[in-house]
């Protein structure tokens, strides 16, 4: 089976219940984390997670509330846990992730990436795939937000969880997504406050509609939008099951 939990469902905009973007894939001997904005190192801890156990961290794309508690953790499993880390850890991101570690240990006058335990950096094409642990097949799409912007599928036994990611409307990656588990997109904006690097409510429904998720889980909320009837937008274009994510919302999809 596969866990997904919701760490962070917030945005650049500071919040007092949505810290910013991490989301966690447990399954088999992997712990994977999605994203890794400000606030996730104390959300893990606050809603009970065992962070010292993350063995992967996959960046979708370099915005500070996708990635700025990365340098957090990397010092947390050095200084914050007795005995410190030993056990290897894994980043993947797309092309460029390399650099952007290699300037923010630069930046943070110690170097984050040897603090006593292995760090591997891998960067994935666009379009390729990796295998993460022993079962987990993880595999990236490019989508329209920054230029280096994916999606994340995460797959093991026949099963599938998508995450978008920040990104604006894409047709084809609706169609990529086709017959998910767990469709995770990002909610940025109200239809009033509309760009083509976010996705609306309205949007993210015709997405869903396209790809047809067993669930539809939402994500990445900037207030704006939080005062706005969300599941209703979304109904007007897909039928199906849609869930607010919440920091610590969680799903368990068990093994077909
Ligand atoms: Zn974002
Ligand atoms: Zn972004």
């Amino acid at each position: 089976m596969i866990r997904l939990t919701c760490v962070g469902t917030g945005t650049a905009a500071p919040s007092p219940s949505r810290v910013q973007s991490a989301h966690l894939v447990e399954t088999g001997d992997v712990r994977l984390l999605l994203d890794c904005g400000s606030g996730v190192a104390f959300r893990l801890a606050n809603i009970g997670i065992d962070w010292s156990g993350i063995t992967h961290v996959a960046l979708t794309h370099f915005h500070p509330d996708h990635m700025l508690d990365l340098p957090t953790l990397l010092f947390a499993w050095r200084w914050g846990q007795l005995p410190p880390r030993e056990a290897p850890l894994e980043i993947l991101g797309p092309p460029g992730t390399q650099g952007l570690l290699e300037r923010l240990a630069a930046a943070t006058g110690d170097d984050m990436l040897s603090l006593g335990y292995p760090v591997m950096v891998r960067e994935l094409e666009p379009g390729a795939e990796a295998t993460i642990g022993t079962e987990i097949l993880l595999r990236s799409r490019k989508v329209p937000h920054t230029a280096e912007s994916v999606a994340y599928s995460v797959e093991r036994g026949g099963r599938r969880i998508v995450y978008t990611g920040d990104t604006g409307h894409d047709r084809a990656l609706g169609e990529w997504a086709a017959g998910c588990d767990i469709l995770l997109a990002e909610c940025s904006l109200p239809d009033e406050l509309a760009i083509a690097t976010h996705l609306t409510p309205r949007r993210c429904g015709e997405l869903a509609a396209i790809a047809a998720p067993a669930l539809l889980a939402l994500t990445h909320f900037y207030p704006p939008v939080e005062a706005t009837d969300i599941a209703g937008q979304v109904a007007e274009r897909f039928e199906g099951p849609v869930s607010l994510a919440h920091d610590g919302w969680t799903r368990l999809i068990e093994d077909r």
